[in-house]
């Protein structure tokens, strides 16, 4: 419970705790035990502390989905797309890892109330040319919106081989035909998001904070989250978490053996990163016009490039990023219909 010390002890009112895996259900008995500790200790200091399980489904049972709602625990799990496409992403015995994640968010909704479960998809090289209808799965499952995201360069995309087979020019290709097929959805009625275009847009059109630890100038690394490993090491962020995995412990800033919330945050290598990571002066981005609206990831251009602030003429971070900038420009432009829509995303 060290690590509960250190998270209530970061200067914050609210405080998130998110229970990631592997599949954290398989340890249902500590994620017990952290939370009611973690909501005695939160009350003792007057602080708020809110929570996630981030799980495929495989394990959810009725004591699990009692527990969560005594505790008011959001669920947040993975769906890529129609059937084959899920299967095909995420093998397990029986091939049936599509029918429990929508079983089981259809349990959530029912049990806990519809918007307290929420499903993140992995583009693959298998979904670019079938946008439409990994959209209309999530919309089939009355989930509230979609976050098309790129594959990253640790985990899952390096387990299963995937990283690398599509560039920045084809999953942009896939993001505009899907943001464009989203915003046909909202002209017709259904108000439904895409999140990362709702993010950007709440920072390019209103003064209110985004709270996204990922794009943020300097970076939200370490800052932002702390990512706690099953063996005590503490990570800036869990892309860092899983570089480690791999070999690389660049991004690890210590141990809760030993370690509080200060010396982790003031740590010489998170200094040393968060510093360098200014998009106001790094090279490329202190001149870009979308440098306002853009942030930094030093743990994404470590991997990709040995480099955290990044060489952005060869980076897939800032190509995707200049391509999503210069659509929402063009559609904010160009289209009052649209525009409205898009507007209604950054306000909500
Ligand atoms: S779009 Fe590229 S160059 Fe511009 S601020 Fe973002 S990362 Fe930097």
């Amino acid at each position: 419970m060290r690590g509960l010390g250190v998270a209530l002890s970061a200067p914050l009112q609210s405080i998130k705790i998110e229970f990631q895996g592997g599949e954290p259900l398989l340890n249902f008995d500590l994620i017990k035990k952290v939370v009611i500790e973690a909501e005695h200790r939160s009350t003792i200091v007057g602080k708020t502390v809110t929570f996630v399980i981030t799980t495929n489904l495989a394990l959810l049972t009725d004591d699990v989905l009692a527990f969560c709602r005594e505790h008011s625990i959001l669920i947040s799990t993975s769906l890529d797309g129609p059937a084959d496409l899920h299967n095909r992403n995420r093998p397990r015995p029986g091939g049936n890892s599509h029918a429990l994640a929508t079983e089981g968010i259809h349990r959530v909704q029912e049990t806990l109330g519809h918007d307290r479960v929420g499903a993140l998809m992995t583009t693959t090289e298998a979904s670019l040319d079938r946008v439409e209808e990994i959209v209309d799965e999530y919309v089939s499952l009355r989930l509230d919106g979609i976050f098309l995201r790129p594959l990253s360069p640790y985990g899952f995309a390096i387990k299963t081989k995937q990283f690398g087979k599509y560039d920045a020019s084809r999953w942009l290709t896939f993001y505009e035909r899907g943001l464009r097929y989203i915003l046909e959805l909202n002209k017709r009625g259904t108000y439904f998001p895409e999140f990362y275009a709702s993010l950007l847009l709440k920072r390019m059109l209103t003064d209110r904070p985004i709270g996204y630890v990922d794009l943020r100038s300097p970076a939200g690394i370490g800052l932002g989250a702390l990512v706690y490993n099953y063996d005590g090491k503490v990570f800036a962020s869990d892309e860092g978490r899983m570089l480690a995995e791999m070999g690389d412990r660049t991004f690890e800033l210590g141990d809760l053996a030993a370690d509080d919330y200060r010396s982790l945050v003031l740590s010489e290598k998170l200094v040393g990163l968060v510093s360098a990571s200014l998009t106001q002066c790094a090279p490329q981005c202190s001149t870009c016009a979308y440098e306002p609206h853009c942030g930094a990831d030093p743990v994404y251009h470590h991997a990709t490039q040995s480099d955290p602030v990044g060489i952005k003429p060869l980076s897939e971070f800032c190509a995707r990023h200049k391509g999503i900038f210069r659509l929402l420009f063009e559609l904010l432009e160009g289209s009052p219909e649209d525009a409205a829509v898009l507007r209604r995303w950054a306000a909500a």
